[in-house]
C-alpha cells in the first residue's frame, strides 16, 4: 500500500516537473512575438516580428520603408 502511494507520488512529480519545465521554454522562444510596434510612416501598429526594421525605426511594409 505504501509502495503504491510512493509510485503515484513519483509519477505526479514527473508530470508536474514536465509541466513546469515546458512553460519557460515557450516564452523564451519568442520573447517579442506579442509586442506591437508603430510604423514610422503611416503610424499603423504591426506585430514586431512582421515589421521591417531600418535604422532603428519600424515600418509596416516596403512601401512605407521607401517613402519614410
Ligand atoms: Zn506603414
Amino acid at each position: 500500500m505504501l509502495k503504491t502511494l510512493l509510485i503515484l507520488g513519483i509519477i505526479a512529480l514527473i508530470i508536474w516537473f514536465f509541466f513546469i519545465k515546458k512553460r519557460p521554454t515557450k516564452t523564451n522562444h519568442h520573447p517579442q512575438a506579442d509586442s506591437m510596434v508603430e510604423c514610422q510612416k503611416c503610424k499603423t501598429f504591426i506585430m514586431q516580428n512582421e515589421a521591417i526594421l531600418s535604422n532603428g525605426s519600424y515600418y509596416c511594409s516596403k512601401e512605407c520603408l521607401l517613402q519614410g
